[in-house]
């Protein structure tokens, strides 16, 4: 299987897998996307485990590169946790995937790049990954890259603008994983980031890649849990179901999407977006306008120009086919509080805001579309990592998993940066 840049537009540059998981985007600024969408039989997957799904899955994707033959491992390594369907109500479920370490489906794509990452070979250089975040991805990855050999991991994250939960993440780890809290907002963060890869001497040195949240190593582990949900609600009546999506960037959409051209039986897909309206104006026919992000409470969706939009325009013909394919809804912040009340009160679970905004959408269908077929909400982080906005709503406290209660008790450690690059090179030197 090749890969292409979605701006390689006659197909003249192509990579295999490994290198566009090594490149992260491509050098024409494009995404990388496969030539083809491999197909899969509908009934592939009857009684496997997610990673044998993630196995069977992929393997069109990683046909005839150098990882070929460990996508077992690969698979296996990645997603050990559970990514349970469970049902609220006759029509409707929910697929929860915070499970993992740091409790945001972010954990997903960070563990299988990282498992991809360390099996593909540098000439027995170390590797620096370097991130900026905003707060769950940072975490994601430290986790994922945590003690891996040959890897080092560097933070940037934006002082006192995480939530201290987020902060705690973000710093808790030692080894070779170093937080910087910069002095400044995120978008300093990524530009630091940005004139680090720019930069010949760091790259050199440190061996500087990048998990950034376009790289086709994140997207690809995100299309096996829908394969996984569509297999289990097989039987279910009414149709293939429907998958509600809480949407930023666009990366779970898009493998959803993915997930329905592969041939998993998949209805309509609807991006719940929070006020960032980018893409519901886009699909109220108002054209693709980006613009400055927003700050909502479902925050780790605040993205005013979505980068994964450009894949999915790839993936579908014209416009009006992915129009027709998908449908988003942009859900405000007063909606996204009476969701969580809504639901608490409905089936005593707390939920993420960025969950809530997917189960509103849910909620603001008509009966008559409610009940044409199953519906699957996704729930993308778990209700405690957003314990400040969730707890007031709620009227008590949110339990934390296991797996964040531990990493709440690790000493934190992080270092002062000014955001600009010469104080980064001295930091480091
Ligand atoms: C990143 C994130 C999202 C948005 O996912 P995209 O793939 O960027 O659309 C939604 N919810 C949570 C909790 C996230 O961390």
């Amino acid at each position: 299987m090749r890969y292409f840049s979605t701006r390689d537009e006659n197909s003249e540059r192509p990579a295999t897998l490994s290198e566009a998981i090594v490149q992260g985007a491509a050098k024409d600024g494009g995404l990388y996307l496969p030539e083809s969408i491999p197909t899969v039989a509908h009934r592939l997957f009857e009684g496997l485990s997610v990673d044998a799904i993630a196995e069977r899955g992929l393997a069109g994707f990683f046909e005839g590169d150098a990882l070929e033959d460990d996508l077992h491992e690969i698979a296996h390594d990645a997603l050990s946790f559970p990514v349970p369907l469970n049902r609220l109500e006759e029509n409707l479920h929910v697929l929860e995937l915070f499970h993992g370490p740091t409790a945001a489906f972010k954990d997903v794509g960070a563990r299988f790049l990282a498992a991809c990452m360390q099996r593909i070979p540098m000439n027995g250089a170390r590797r620096t990954i370097l991130v900026a975040t905003s707060g769950d991805t940072g975490g994601a990855v430290a986790a994922a890259f945590y003690k891996r050999a040959g890897f080092d991991v560097i933070i940037l994250f934006p002082d006192g603008r995480v939530s201290p939960l987020q902060a705690q993440q973000l710093s808790c780890w030692g080894e070779n994983v170093r937080s910087f809290a910069v002095n400044g907002n995120f978008d300093d963060c990524q530009r630091l980031v940005k004139e680090a890869f720019a930069n010949h001497d760091l790259c050199s040195t440190l061996g500087l890649s990048s998990a950034n949240s376009i790289n086709i190593g994140r997207l690809l582990p995100q299309i096996v849990y829908y394969l996984h949900a569509a297999n289990l609600l097989y039987e279910e009546e009414g149709g293939p179901p429907g998958f509600i999506v809480p949407s930023g960037n666009l990366g779970n959409a898009t493998a959803c999407a993915i997930a329905k051209q592969m041939g998993a039986r998949i209805g309509p897909v609807v991006l719940a977006c929070n006020a960032n309206r980018t893409v519901p104006d886009y699909f109220a026919m108002q054209g693709w306008r980006p613009r400055s992000s927003v700050t909502t409470l479902a925050s780790a969706m605040d993205v005013g120009n979505p980068s994964n939009m450009e894949r999915l325009r790839a993936l579908f013909s014209d416009e009006e086919a992915l129009r027709r394919e998908l449908k988003a809804i942009a859900v405000s912040d007063e909606q996204i509080s009476a969701s969580i009340g809504f639901a608490f009160n409905s089936w005593g679970k707390a939920w993420c805001p960025h969950t809530a905004t997917a189960l509103y959408a849910y909620a603001d269908m008509s009966d008559e579309v409610q009940q044409e077929r199953p519906w699957v909400v996704v729930a993308t982080a778990h209700a405690a990592k957003f314990a400040e906005v969730v707890e007031p709503i709620v009227g008590q406290n949110v339990e934390m998993p296991e797996s964040l209660a531990a990493l709440m008790d690790r000493p934190a450690h992080s270092e002062a940066l000014e955001p600009d690059i010469s104080a980064f090179k001295r930091a480091l030197s």
